[in-house]
C-alpha cells in the first residue's frame, strides 16, 4: 500500500494548555531531527496532532522506526488523505480489507467532525462495512474484539483512511522540562535512570567517573556505547568523563576502611554538584534504589546527599531489580551493562563496608584532608565527549584513517 501521510498523535500533550505552542514547536523540531538525513517528507504540526507528508520516495517503515523513539509521540498511523466521496472511500475499505488473513474479523469505525458531510457516522459505517462485506468473501465483523479496525477520519479538508496505529515511545518531548546530570556509571541502573527522566522532557547531559589505571578503557568504552544508545532518543548527549583516581586514592589514605564507600559517594556528588553549575543544569540524576546495596540504605542516602543542596532525582528508588532489569531490556542497554568492567567503585569496595554510616564519624574522618582543591582539580580536568548515535562508527573511522597515516 503507497501511503500519503503520517499521521502523529501527541497523547498527554492535549493536558497542557497555555503551553502547548510551546511544546508543539519543540516536538516538531525533535521529530525533524530524529528523521534526519532521510529524504522525501514534509511535516506539519497543528495544535492537537501532526501530519507528516510522504513523497514517493519516503522509506516509511523507516521513519516510523525512528518516529517511534521520539518522546511526546503517542502513536503513529500511516493513512491516505481521500476525498469526501463515499465510492473513494469504499474502494479504499475495500483495498485494506483484502491484504487480511482468511477468517479475519474487522469493524470500520468512524470519526466525523465535518457534520456537513452527507452521510452520518451510522450510515457510513454500514454503507463502508456492508461494501467490504459484499467484495470479499473471507471475513466477518466482530465490533467488540475485531482483528482489524478500519479507520474513517471525516475532517473539514478531507477524508483520513487507515487500519494501523503503531505504538509510540509517549513521555514529553525532551526539551521542554529543563537539564539534569545524569550520573551514569556501567551498571544496569543508571542508564534506565536516564531514560526514566527524558521520558518526562528533560535533557540530559552524563557524567562518568573514571579511574585509570584501576579502570580500563574498556570500563569507559561501556559508558560511551550506553550514552549513545541514550542519545538515540534525542540526537546528541555531552558525556563529561572525571579523572577520579587520585580522589579515591586519596579517600583511601585518610578514611577509614568501612567508610571508604560513602566519602566516595560523597566526593562524587560534590563534583557532581560543581559540574552542574557549571553547564547550567537543574538537578542530579543517579541509578540509586531503596535498600539494594550498602550504599543505598536511608542512612547512606542521608550521609551522602548532604554535601549538595542541589535536587537529586531518583527515578528508580522504589522499584524492584526485576522491573529495572525488564526496562533496561526495553531501552537496549541490559546487554551492555552486563560486559563484565569493572567502574571505579568495584576496584575500591571495602569488604565490609558500613551499611549505616553514622553521619558525625563522616566528617569526622574526611577531616583529614582538604579535598576542595582536588575536587575542583577533577572539574577542570574533565574530558568532555559529544556522543550521538552514529558515535561509534565515527570513532572507528577516525582510528582508522589515523592507522592509515601510521602505516
Ligand atoms: P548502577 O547499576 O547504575 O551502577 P548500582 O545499583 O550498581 O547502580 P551503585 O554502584 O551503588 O548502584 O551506584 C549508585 C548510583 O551511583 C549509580 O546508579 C550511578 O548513578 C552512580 N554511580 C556509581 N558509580 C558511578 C560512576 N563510576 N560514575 C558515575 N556515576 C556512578
Ligand atoms: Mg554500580
Amino acid at each position: 500500500m503507497i501511503y500519503d501521510h503520517l499521521l502523529v498523535r501527541y497523547g498527554e500533550l492535549t493536558l497542557k494548555g497555555a503551553n502547548r505552542k510551546m511544546f508543539v514547536n519543540q516536538l516538531r523540531s525533535n521529530t525533524k531531527r530524529a528523521l534526519m538525513p532521510l529524504q522525501g517528507y514534509k511535516v506539519k504540526a497543528n495544535r492537537d496532532r501532526m501530519y507528516i507528508e510522504l513523497e514517493q520516495d519516503a522509506d516509511m517503515e523507516e521513519m516510523c522506526n525512528r518516529l517511534k523513539q521520539v518522546f511526546g509521540i503517542y502513536s503513529i498511523s500511516p493513512v491516505l488523505k481521500i476525498e469526501k466521496d463515499i465510492a473513494t472511500i469504499k474502494a479504499q475499505a475495500i483495498e485494506f480489507a483484502r491484504q487480511y488473513k482468511e477468517n479475519d474479523t474487522f469493524k470500520i469505525d468512524v470519526k466525523r467532525s465535518d457534520k456537513n458531510f452527507e452521510y452520518d457516522t451510522f450510515q457510513l459505517q454500514r454503507e463502508v462495512g456492508g461494501a467490504v462485506l459484499s467484495e470479499t468473501d473471507h471475513l466477518s465483523v466482530d465490533v467488540h474484539h475485531p482483528d482489524h479496525v478500519i479507520k474513517i477520519e471525516v475532517r473539514h479538508d478531507a477524508i483520513y483512511i487507515y487500519d494501523r496505529v503503531i505504538e509510540g515511545a509517549g513521555g514529553l518531548p525532551v526539551g521542554t522540562g529543563g537539564k539534569t546530570l545524569l550520573m551514569l556509571s556501567g551498571g544496569i541502573d543508571s542508564p534506565v535512570a536516564g531514560m526514566e527522566v527524558m521520558r518526562r522532557g528533560v535533557t540530559i547531559e552524563a557524567i562518568h567517573f573514571h579511574s585509570p589505571p584501576f579502570t580500563s578503557e574498556k570500563a569507559k568504552d561501556k559508558v560511551i556505547e550506553l550514552t549513545r544508545i541514550l542519545s538515540e532518543h534525542v540526537g546528541e548527549i555531552k558525556l563529561y568523563i572525571v579523572p577520579f583516581t587520585e580522589l579515591q586514592k586519596q579517600i583511601h589514605k585518610v578514611v577509614h576502611e568501612r567508610y571508604t564507600m560513602t566519602s566516595t559517594r560523597r566526593m562524587m556528588m560534590r563534583v557532581a554538584d560543581k559540574v552542574v553549575h557549571q553547564v547550567g543544569a537543574n538537578a542530579i540524576v543517579n541509578g540509586e534504589n531503596l535498600g539494594q546495596v550498602a550504599s543505598q540504605t536511608l542512612k547512606s542516602m542521608y550521609a551522602i546527599n548532604a554535601v549538595t543542596s542541589t535536587p537529586v532525582l531518583r527515578p528508580l528508588l522504589t522499584l524492584d531489580k526485576e522491573e529495572i532489569v525488564h526496562k533496561a531490556k526495553q531501552i537496549g542497554t541490559f546487554d551492555v551493562s552486563i560486559q563484565p568492567f569493572e567502574d571505579c567503585c568495584t576496584i575500591f569496595t571495602p569488604k565490609n563496608p558500613v551499611t549505616e554510616p553514622d553521619y558525625d564519624k563522616v566528617l569526622k574522618y574526611e577531616e583529614g584532608f582538604d579535598f576542595e582543591e582536588m575536587i575542583q582539580s577533577a572539574v577542570d580536568n574533565v574530558e568532555t565527549i559529544n556522543i550521538d548515535k552514529n558515535y561509534e562508527s565515527k570513532k572507528d573511522s577516525e582510528t582508522n584513517s589515523l592507522a592509515k597515516d601510521l602505516f
